[in-house]
């Protein structure tokens, strides 16, 4: 059995999220200088030329059993889209911006409501006018603005084939007003670590205990590298928060968030806890992630539970008030005794 797709022990760090196998991609791209550079990084694998990063009908067409199959191709294409929505968390702004999708796999993946089985990697070659478009944006506003950039991709595994984030952060350093900000699960933030960021990117690691990261966070970095790849932000000079994120109400919850808040307060550094936030999301799940993951995954973790969730429009699902409101008292409570220096910005 191909080793990327033995999902039977549900031990993520075996799964490879740099390996691809077939590149689909707009012809208009390879005039782009990131588009060049992917050519010569990928020269091994097929390149199929599409029409529309957004239709490609072979792969629109394929079955919900297929969805890690699809994970393994890259799209690489240009965005056309610039819309940004309002945003009322850490950022005021959530911006589309150089990539979408992902090469790992979440089973609550935010990105499948989105893009259903096609939530697989899509690069846009284009950086420049969509930093040319947000610093616009930042130069107009009466006050400087906080963007969110990252909610659509994330970006530092999404720089470990780009290096976008040097040109992002760097060029905003110089440039902006404001903020840029993004959330990850990854710890590759070694070439971040030297920029010239001038305190202008809040980066935000999200967490999770262990033993989820490893059954249902398919893909993602382990929490020991995660909490590491946080102390190296901070020590680095950047504003930080830690997003515990999405909450699971498994049956032994409390064991399990108990546990990632005694690690955290052990292993997050003196800065972290001085300087940094926190965030808190319970997990929505959906109609789409359930009948994917039944058929991609039938040995995983089931997540819809419908005596603890209730429906919320739209096919999705959240967890009933009770349970919301125990599992926030109890967070609340935990987390002021063991990380009580850093303030919980909102619970949702
Ligand atoms: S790392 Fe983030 S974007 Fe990637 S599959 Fe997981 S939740 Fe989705």
């Amino acid at each position: 059995m191909d080793r990327n797709f033995d999902f039977t022990g549900f031990d993520s760090t075996r799964f490879d999220t740099m390996s691809f196998d077939a590149v689909y991609y707009e012809p208009a791209a390879l005039d782009y200088e990131l588009g060049k550079m992917l050519r010569v990084k990928y020269a091994d694998l097929p390149w199929l030329p599409i029409e529309n990063h957004n239709r490609i009908p072979e792969l629109t067409a394929a079955a919900n059993r297929d969805f890690p199959k699809l994970k393994r191709h890259l799209i690489v294409g240009l965005r056309k889209t610039h819309k940004y929505m309002p945003n009322h968390k850490v950022s005021d702004w959530l911006v589309p911006y150089t990539s979408s999708g992902c090469r790992a796999m979440c089973l609550y993946c935010y990105l499948v409501c989105n893009y259903n089985k096609c939530s697989y990697l899509r690069l846009f070659v284009n950086r420049r006018q969509m930093l040319d478009r947000l610093l616009k944006k930042d130069a107009g506003s009466l006050v400087p603005q906080t963007f969110e950039i990252g909610s659509n991709s994330d970006l530092v595994l999404e720089n470990t084939i780009t290096d976008n984030l040097h040109y992002t952060i760097e060029r905003f350093a110089r440039e902006g007003r404001g903020n840029l900000t993004f959330p990850t699960k990854f710890h590759m933030v070694g070439p971040l670590l030297s920029l010239d960021h001038r305190g202008k990117t809040i980066f935000r690691m999200s967490v999770n205990p262990r033993e989820i990261i490893r059954r249902i966070e398919l893909g993602t970095s382990p929490l020991d590298l995660r909490i590491r790849g946080l102390n190296d932000m901070a020590a680095a000079g950047y504003p930080v928060g830690l997003l515990i994120a999405p909450v699971i109400l498994l049956p032994d919850w409390q064991r399990l968030y108990g546990e990632l808040i005694e690690q955290l307060a052990d292993e997050l550094s003196e800065k972290v806890k001085q300087e940094g936030f926190i965030e808190i999301i319970l997990m929505t799940y959906s109609f789409v992630h359930d009948a994917i993951n039944t058929e991609a995954f039938p040995n995983a973790v089931k997540l819809l539970n419908r005596e603890a969730m209730t429906g919320r429009g739209r096919g999705k699902y959240c967890y009933r008030n009770e349970l919301r409101g125990e599992a926030e008292a109890f967070l609340r409570e935990k987390l002021a005794r063991r990380l009580g220096t850093m303030p919980i910005l909102y619970i949702s």
